[in-house]
């Protein structure tokens, strides 16, 4: 390898655009060898830290080149940089700029996180340099706890964790005491005389001493460049890094092919999410207010969606149990038609024709009447029903005792009657019905079949039912000769439409019109899924508004985050962190905060549910698993789609730019 390892030519530096630029360097050409130790020296304000900015690639200057091993940075990309500052350069501030919710141990180990190396051999390789530096015990402790000069200790082993061929020092011992700035002077020299290139900033001739090379520069214009006869002497004494064991200490360098491996991917995925977490926890009661949002909005989807299916789970398990084959036939046009009443084509001949018809199973027809009921001095008013026999089969409703009537009877005018259970137990009270007799408005009938107490479709739980023929309930009870309703089972083999479309034509072509309207339960049920989907659709817009809501939250907060946490930004960039790096971090804490909302929201809707079920069984919930993963993963898209203009923000800070802001 050639001699020079940095080479600056006529390298220029303004700050400013146009008329109100302010040229700060003024075309400095230096070189640098490699194993010197360099100091640069010049009153505050002559240009020292942009200088050393530019060598540490941390800034880029206004013109003239700057090669690092040959290699012209003006060309490279921002990532390359990085990759520079990180495995090349080893940087020491004034301020040490060590990242405060870190412990020592884990500062040192930042750089090495974004070059991928193992986690392992990266805890060792840390705490072995924090031993030799005289940290040892305190490897665990967090800058806070540290004094200034063990914080510069610190950051001396987090420049030299990736190798630290080349330490850059700007102004190192300038907020340290007397003593700890000598012990880290020492620590640079024997660093420098172990072999790593050592460049420092100082406005302190003192301090400059310990360098063999003192370059002055004035105003931005390199005034002396000096180079001594002989280094000068190592002042006396135990030298402060400990020497012993410093050949075992790992070098990580050498598995660089760590660094592109899907595991060291992974890695730093994993470290920024932990990152992440111990951003959370630090702002604990901020974060819980983020996610307030999230939790609300998630809560709602999952809350109704789960109501809505319940609801419409239970009719529909009503609606199959009376079977899913059966039409219904009505007079009017539709359902709610006020004239319906009026219209009386519907006839007993209707239902005849349609016995002969292939696809009808059997057709019952239906008279209904409200009318009173009575027995001795008990009277009560509720429903009668015509119906043939086979209208128990169409409903599924059973028996509990006795017998249904047969054919014979429903077109006899028999005077006999099948009644429920309420009926049963309302006009009948602790009387065997059977073989009673009840007055039907006036009419007697004798009751040969009491049914079980069964819910039916529809129709109210404390009403009283009493089943009778349909011919007896015509003729004796209110005299008409049309029907309310045509209930027909549809045979098997033949689909609900077919038969539909055969029915509606077969009855249009009888009435020469179609006066009447068909329901099946398929379209029943039909209409009942579109009615709850819709529902269900309205709810989850306005859920999603809500979550909307808290997905800007999300993003407030994290913009927030990124300018109060600009420091730790620019610290973690001058170490080596991609811009990917850092847009990583921040997302990972977004979608965290989204996803552990999302969770928390699920939670509580599942409690919720139960305390539901607890105080109101007859509260239909139905949790689905989708409804639950779907909300998950909308919590994440929302961190992800929220989080992404901060983070961005965050990595396309100029790393210098964010290192000077408080
Ligand atoms: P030193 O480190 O030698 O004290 P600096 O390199 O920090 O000096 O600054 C040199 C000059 O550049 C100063 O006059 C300073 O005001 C100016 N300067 C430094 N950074 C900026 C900046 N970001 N914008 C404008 N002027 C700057
Ligand atoms: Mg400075």
């Amino acid at each position: 390898m050639q001699g020079e390892l940095l080479e600056l030519k006529d390298i220029r530096r303004s700050y400013g655009e146009g008329p109100s630029s302010v040229e700060v360097l003024h075309g400095i050409s230096l070189t640098i060898k490699r194993g010197e130790m360099v100091a640069i020296i010049g009153p505050s304000g002559s240009g020292k830290s942009t200088l050393m900015n530019i060598i540490g690639c941390l800034d880029r200057p206004t013109s003239g080149s700057y090669e690092v091993s040959g290699r012209d940075t003006s060309r490279m990309e921002a990532d390359e940089l990085a990759s520079l500052r990180r495995d090349f350069f080893g940087f020491i501030f004034q301020r040490y700029l060590l990242l405060s919710n870190l412990n020592a141990s884990e500062n040192v180990q930042v750089p090495s996180i974004y070059s991928g190396y193992n986690k392992s051999k990266r805890a060792v390789r840390a705490d072995m340099l924090l031993e030799r530096l005289g940290l040892g015990e305190r490897k665990g402790y967090s800058p806070s706890q540290l004094s200034g000069g063990q914080q510069q200790r610190v950051s001396i082993a987090r420049a030299l964790m990736n190798g630290g061929q080349i330490i850059l020092a700007d102004e190192p011992t300038g907020a340290l005491d007397t003593k700890s700035g000598s012990e880290v002077m020492k620590i640079l020299t024997e660093l420098n005389a172990e072999g790593h290139t050592v460049i420092l900033v100082t406005h302190d001739p003192r301090i400059a001493a310990h360098a063999r090379r003192v370059i002055t520069i004035r105003d931005g214009n390199v005034v002396s460049d000096e180079l001594k006869d002989k280094a000068p002497e190592a002042e006396k004494g135990n030298s402060v890094i400990k020497d012993a064991g410093a050949d075992a200490i790992p070098d990580i360098r050498l598995k660089a092919a760590w660094s592109t491996s899907a595991r060291a991917y992974l890695d730093r995925f994993e470290e920024a999410g932990a990152m992440a977490l111990r951003s959370m926890i630090s702002n604990r009661m901020r974060t819980l207010l983020t996610m307030l949002g999230i939790i609300i909005g998630i809560m709602a989807v999952v809350m109704v969606v789960a109501l809505a299916r319940g609801a419409s789970d239970n009719i529909i398990s009503n609606i199959s149990s009376m079977g899913t084959n059966t039409i219904s036939v009505m007079p009017g046009e539709r359902m709610g038609d006020v004239r319906s009443g009026k219209v009386r084509s519907l006839k007993i001949s209707d239902m005849n024709a349609l016995k002969g018809q292939p696809f009808v199973d059997s057709v019952s027809p239906v008279v209904q009447s409200s009318v009173l009921f009575r027995r001795n001095n008990i009277e009560n008013t509720g429903t009668v029903y015509g119906v043939s026999s086979d209208y128990f089969r169409v409903y599924g409703m059973e028996l509990a005792r006795g017998r249904l009537f047969n054919e014979n009877e429903a077109s006899g005018d028999m005077q006999v009657c099948v009644i429920d259970a309420k009926t049963a137990s309302s006009m009948f009270p602790g009387i065997d019905p059977l073989g009673q007799r009840i007055i039907v408005k006036t009419t007697p009938m004798v009751v040969i079949g009491v049914l079980t107490d069964k819910d039916i479709m529809f129709r109210p739980r404390d009403a009283l039912y009493v089943y009778a023929p349909y011919s007896t309930v015509m003729h004796k009870l209110s005299n008409q000769d049309y029907l309310s309703t045509l209930i027909v089972r549809i045979a098997s083999g033949f689909s609900t439409p077919v038969a539909e479309a055969s029915l509606t034509s077969l009855l249009k072509s009888r009435h020469g019109r179609k006066d009447f309207f068909i329901q099946s339960s398929d379209t029943i049920m039909k209409t009942i899924s579109q009615t709850t989907s819709t529902f269900t659709l309205l709810i989850s817009a306005i859920a999603v508004i809500s979550l909307l809501v808290g997905g800007i939250g999300v993003m407030n907060i994290m913009l927030v985050s990124v300018t109060e946490r600009t420091r730790e930004i620019g610290i973690r960039m001058a170490v080596g962190a991609r811009q990917s790096d850092i847009m990583t971090q921040f997302l990972i804490e977004a979608v965290t905060v989204c996803i552990t909302g999302g969770l928390a929201g699920v939670l509580l809707s599942l409690i919720a549910g139960k305390i539901v079920t607890l105080f109101f069984p007859s509260v239909p919930l139905s949790f689905s698993a989708l409804s639950i993963i779907v909300a998950v993963l909308t919590s994440s898209v929302i961190g992800m789609v929220f989080g992404f203009m901060p983070a961005r923000n965050a990595a396309r800070l100029d790393p210098i730019e964010a290192l000077a802001r408080e």
